[in-house]
């Protein structure tokens, strides 16, 4: 399913046995450790469900993640969704693989969204890594997530125009752009 997702969003319910398998990217902290790339507050622990949260006001009035909200765990639906999202990253060590959602899972025109999430696969993104952390490094520290770990070129990772606009960036030192 990618483009011919049903415009209806709608809830499920998944088993931990059975989640809703997603794509998505992380950013890699100089400890080795997942952090989501877009609200940086959130550590993904080794071995232990990133549970969501919703930040928004009014948080009683609503289960997480819910239609009408945008909280959740957040995964995209196959890879050309992903490359899509990466327009978004900013330089700096990347990870990209595959996460795991189930409990409350909404599925809706930008994705899947979960209430919890876990990695499936990791694969560190070759170029970003480098003046942090050696690649081995990387690979290594990741290792105890207990999950398949390898690497990838940022090319694939992110798709040519992020790799393209992300070289360029990583290059000239410029400051990321604002965040949507
Ligand atoms: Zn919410």
């Amino acid at each position: 399913m990618s483009a011919g997702e049903p415009a209806g969003s709608r809830i499920e319910r998944r088993s931990p046995d059975d989640p809703r398998r997603g794509w998505r990217y992380w950013r890699l902290t100089p400890e080795i450790r997942l952090q989501s790339v877009s609200q940086r507050g959130f550590t993904w622990e080794p071995a232990r469900p990133l549970v969501a949260r919703c930040a928004g006001a009014g948080v009683a009035g609503h289960d997480t993640p819910d239609l009408g909200c945008a909280c959740g765990v957040h995964a995209s639906v196959d890879v050309a969704a992903l490359h899509a999202d990466a327009l978004c990253l900013v330089p700096g060590p990347l990870v990209v693989g595959e996460v795991d959602l189930w409990g409350r899972v909404v599925i809706d025109e930008h994705g899947f969204r979960g209430e919890y999430a876990y990695p499936r696969r990791l694969d560190v993104v070759e170029e970003t890594v480098a003046g942090v952390v050696s690649l081995d490094e990387a690979v290594d520290g990741l290792a105890g997530y207990g999950v398949a770990v390898g690497t990838t070129p940022l090319m694939d990772a992110v798709g040519p125009a992020s790799a393209t606009i992300l070289s360029f960036l990583a290059m000239s030192g410029a400051s990321p752009p604002p965040e949507r």
